[in-house]
């Protein structure tokens, strides 16, 4: 379960529509609770470094942009607890490349953008066996 306000899950879902027709991607920052589930209190965009021809498909973060958002985490009290990014005309459900380069303990948070709009987010997190995803609720 992560929680996420309706104020950043617009900020999402704006990035996503902004970006449209390719993939937005982030940062998710707040906390881990003991009994597992997550609160979600920041989020920073990240340009997509992928190269033009795979931006609509595919995000990469680099690990320049993760120490950009350790150092933020730092910063504000936080910690990095996830990324989102968005599916431009695909369902909000991860894809093969985004398991294959998935974290595990990282939430995913994933919106679908159909013609630009935004339509349904989810988040996902990786089994422990890292061979698929799980789907976490949103609240
Ligand atoms: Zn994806």
């Amino acid at each position: 379960m992560i929680k996420c306000n309706d104020k950043t899950a617009e900020k999402i879902r704006k990035f996503g529509e902004g970006e449209y027709p390719n993939e937005c991607c982030g940062l998710i920052f707040g906390k881990i609770n003991k009994d597992g589930s997550k609160e979600i209190n920041d989020i920073l965009p990240i340009i997509n470094a992928r190269e033009d021809e795979n931006k609509y498909n595919r995000f990469l973060i680099t690990s320049k942009d993760m120490l950009k958002g350790e150092l933020y985490a730092r910063k504000n009290n936080t910690e990095i607890i996830g990324f989102y990014h968005s599916h431009p005309d695909h369902p909000a459900e991860p894809s093969k490349f985004d398991l294959d380069h998935a974290w595990p303990v990282y939430s995913y948070i994933i919106v679908s953008v159909v013609k630009g709009k935004s339509e349904k987010m989810t988040s996902w997190v990786l089994s422990s066996d890292r061979s698929s995803f799980q789907e976490e609720q949103i609240i």
